[in-house]
């Protein structure tokens, strides 16, 4: 063992010190020795090039999760024959599974009970289109537990048609839309770190004819004709942007918007949201495993016996089916939205004022001033020559 005490203390360490000769403290003469840290360069090594696009940061991220969704009523809007059986192998190739089946029946029953309003109970006594959701802790307090209890899905109701007094037009001919059953199944979106469900219905016109001379025509309540055509109030509660068979939350949609004008590219935005909806389910995953922890003493003497918390993407039938939008899906889902746009921006442009006419930010020109054409061209030539100039020696 190490004594410590042989040690010498800090007071006589300097005190042996000053004991030392002075001439012994002279550094001697050593003999030189080169050494070459940094070594020659040479000519034939590869060298690295910056060609790679600047999207492909990182060759080891995904891109995305999981499946998009099917849609049981993968019809052509507006054109579904309600005789067809069109839909019968897309419906068996995207069976819901069980879990969201059930929550999607259950809640589905409970939107169905009107009062003599025509409005569901969601709307006329609890006023809110999403229907409430238990928390995970409480969900955890249940006698038995289930891996499938924490996927605890999240519902919203949405049937515009019987909140609009007079109806709702059809898109096409005008005529009031009549409500005709819901649509076979929810309508997925994901959010920043989970994901939703929306309980569509389906409104009827009773007078377009489809390409098969039948009076079928039926629209989804989450058509986008449909919610062009309510008050604007009301179609500012829809939560979604839709694709074709997905959507995402307007508040994650949004932020996307702002990440992608503060240099955020798609690829990354995607790898983010990947992150935090993995991060979400980790955090049930953790509230399940210690909830069994807990009650540990009384499965041992019931011999009760847990299932495996099941990975984010799992497609099983007791799997979550998990599902985070590539970076292509959401490059797709930006660029419609701006082209749905574009007259707007053109708009908004033209009806700039004159200051942000000025072609960099050295020469700002203020047209408050300027009368009539003639005053303009000058000031304008007086620009285009400054500029030019300007970059003229840049260059
Ligand atoms: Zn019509």
């Amino acid at each position: 063992m190490f004594d410590f005490s042989s040690l010498p203390s800090a007071s006589s360490a300097s005190a042996l010190l000053q004991q030392i000769p002075e001439s012994s403290m002279v550094p001697q003469s050593q003999p030189s020795v080169s050494l070459n840290v940094i070594p020659d360069e040479d000519p034939q090594r590869a060298v690295e090039t910056a060609d790679e696009p600047e999207d492909d940061y990182s060759g080891l991220m995904e891109d995305g999760l999981g499946a998009e969704d099917g849609d049981g009523d993968d019809f052509i809007d507006g054109e579904r024959d309600d005789a067809g059986v069109t839909g019968a192998n897309i419906q068996d190739r995207f069976a819901l599974p069980h879990w969201l089946s059930v929550a999607f029946k259950a809640r589905l029953e409970e939107a169905n009970n009107r009062g003599g309003d025509g409005l569901p109970k969601l709307y006329s006594v609890q006023k809110t289109f999403w229907f409430p959701q238990q928390s995970t802790y409480f969900l955890l307090r249940k006698h038995s537990v289930t891996s499938q209890d924490l996927y605890n899905p999240r519902f919203f109701l949405w049937d515009p048609e019987c909140l609009v007094v007079g109806g709702i037009g059809c898109p096409k001919c005008g005529v009031k839309l009549n409500r005709h059953g819901h649509a076979s199944r929810p309508r997925r979106f994901v959010g920043l770190n989970e994901t939703f469900w929306i309980i569509g219905y389906r409104y009827r016109c009773k007078e377009c004819v489809n390409t098969s001379g039948k009076k079928t025509v039926t629209f989804r309540s989450w058509d986008a004709k449909i919610i062009e055509k309510l008050p604007v109030d009301l179609a500012l509660e829809f939560p979604a942007q839709l694709s074709h068979r997905s959507g995402i939350t307007l508040s994650a949609f949004h932020f996307m918007r702002s990440c992608f004008q503060n240099g955020m590219g798609a690829k990354q935005f995607s790898d983010s949201l990947r992150v935090q909806h993995l991060r979400r389910h980790d955090e049930r995953h953790l509230q399940y495993l210690h909830a069994i922890q807990a009650r540990q003493g009384i499965s041992n003497w019931k011999d009760q016996t847990y299932a495996v918390f099941l990975p984010f993407e799992d497609h099983s039938p007791l799997g979550l089916h998990g599902f985070v939008p590539s970076s292509q899906w959401l490059r797709d889902i930006y660029d419609d939205f701006i082209e749905k746009h574009e007259m707007d921006f053109n708009q908004h442009t033209a009806m700039l004022s004159g200051e942000i006419c000025a072609l960099d930010h050295s020469h700002k020109v203020n047209l408050a001033s300027c009368l009539t054409i003639l005053q303009f061209l000058i000031v304008f030539c007086f620009v285009l020559k400054d500029h030019s100039r300007n970059h003229e020696s840049s260059w």
